[in-house]
């Protein structure tokens, strides 16, 4: 059965009327058979981990003061959506999870401790209250929505907060609870970012996990196209945050969406890529705010084009930690030691360059270096270098490029260059630069590669 997923980020249904352009969208696809994927609403997730880390703090009133505001935004938004609302299904729902928030931030404050399953447990209450909403919103407009619970399908690991879902489980499990929902004509709603162990405790896929949810339910029924509905036009040449006059890119490869994400286009969750990968089902990223504009297709495909590369992404601050051995110790056992510890602290570089004797490694600085820098400090001797930043360029035109490091490097104008990666991916090139200079580097490279405009790949 043809099907597709679409799914709405926070901005997205941040108020009344965006949640009214979304139910017009949908209704536009009606014929498509769409299951809905739904964020928690607006900056909900980050409020409500407020809250949480509030009350773990012993600070009781602030944190229920801080959930009386997300419980009114959330209650305000359902009396401007659905009429009759204190008869309705929906005030129930609402209010008995209001009064479940309120108990464990209670519990919160009494334990001070906040466990990364208690935050599972208290962040999957955006999702639960959004698509709620949205199920009512959309079922008083006339859509026949019905809404289910991801924790009976998106089935996990235990690794609260960032859970892994396993995937042949999942997989099955979709298969069982979304398709009949589908089959019988309706329009299932589905909280994105949120799943379950096998126990059924809840966990989450870390933030900005329902890009993922959407793929996952997308690659399990083998949709036609897996929808990503946000606030920006789609995949742009650069970040529109640091350098105006940026250009929607059109379209790109699943191979190329996947090193953007990884090297920190914040557009995408990284691991969302990788499930409509391996069934390859295109991945449509639309706006919200202007649905009939192009916005970005990933798909196996992709045209190429004339242009060297698609897009400029870039992380920061990131710091260069170089590793040299203190003791006697062989290169092989130094280099496993060092990917030992790498494994051990769950931490990905940016960049990784060797030698005989030595390490480099570029890390963004969001990771846990404490732990990081004590375990390699036992058989190694570590410096770092902070407020650093890498610097990606991806498109598929590198892999023919012969040239493209000293095409930059001329157009970097003598700024210092720390450490280099190329190679390493066929169509990733990286270098990292200080910090304060990101912006610069980025106009540059942007204006020098996106001076003219393959009009088959970007708008
Ligand atoms: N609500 C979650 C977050 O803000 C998940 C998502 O929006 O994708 O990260
Ligand atoms: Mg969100």
């Amino acid at each position: 059965m043809s099907m597709i997923v679409m799914k709405f980020g926070g901005t997205s249904i941040e108020d009344a009327p965006s949640i009214e352009r979304v139910t017009d969208i949908v209704r536009s696809r009606l014929n498509m058979r769409p299951v809905v994927v739904i964020s928690a609403i607006g900056k909900t997730t980050t409020n409500l981990l407020t809250a949480a880390t509030l009350s773990a703090a012993g600070n009781g009133p602030d944190a229920l003061a801080k959930l009386e505001e997300i419980r009114h935004y959330h209650f305000g938004l359902a009396k401007a959506l659905v009429k009759e609302l204190r008869q309705s299904e929906l005030w129930m729902r609402l209010t008995a999870n209001f009064e479940e928030l309120r108990k464990l931030f209670e519990g919160l404050t009494i334990l001070r401790e906040l466990t990364l399953r208690s935050q599972d447990k208290i962040l999957s209450y955006g999702e639960l209250i959004s698509s709620a909403i949205i199920t009512a919103a959309f079922r008083e407009r006339g859509i026949d929505a019905v809404l289910l619970d991801a924790r009976d399908f998106i089935i996990t690991d235990k690794r609260f907060t960032h859970a892994q879902p396993i995937e042949e489980i999942t997989n099955q499990k979709i298969k069982d609870h979304v398709r009949p929902a589908l089959e019988s004509g309706r329009v299932p709603i589905v909280q994105g970012f949120i799943g379950s162990t096998r126990e059924r405790s809840t966990t989450t896929l870390g933030f900005e996990g329902s890009d993922y949810t959407a793929a996952l339910v997308g690659a399990a029924l083998e949709a036609s196209d897996i929808e990503i509905w946000k606030a920006v036009p789609g995949i742009m040449t650069s970040d529109p945050d640091i350098l105006a006059g940026v250009h929607t890119v059109k379209a790109m490869s699943f191979a190329e969406a996947a090193e953007l994400t990884f090297s920190g286009a914040k557009v995408l969750h990284p691991s969302a890529i990788h499930p409509a990968r391996l069934k390859a089902v295109p991945v449509h990223i639309y706006n919200s705010r202007q649905p009939e504009a192009t916005g970005t297709l990933i798909s196996a495909c992709a045209a190429i084009g004339t242009n060297i590369i698609k897009s400029i992404a870039y992380k920061r601050p990131v710091s260069i930690l170089n590793v040299v051995p203190s003791q006697r110790i062989s290169p092989y056992d130094f280099l496993k030691a060092v990917f030992d510890v790498l494994n051990r602290e769950r931490i990905t570089p940016n960049i990784i360059t060797t030698d005989e004797a030595s390490v480099a490694l570029a890390i963004s600085a969001s990771e846990k270096l404490e732990p990081l820098v004590d375990d390699l400090n036992q058989f190694g001797k570590v410096h770092i270098t902070n407020q650093r930043a890498t610097v990606s360029l991806v498109g598929e035109n590198i892999r023919v490029a012969g040239d493209l490091p000293t095409i930059v490097f001329k157009n970097l104008n003598g700024k210092h260059v720390d450490m280099i990666s190329h190679g390493a991916s066929p169509i990733c090139f990286t270098f990292v630069v200080h910090e304060s200079e990101v912006r610069e580097v980025i106009a540059r490279l942007h204006h020098l590669f996106f001076e003219k405009l393959d009009p088959n790949i970007f708008e």
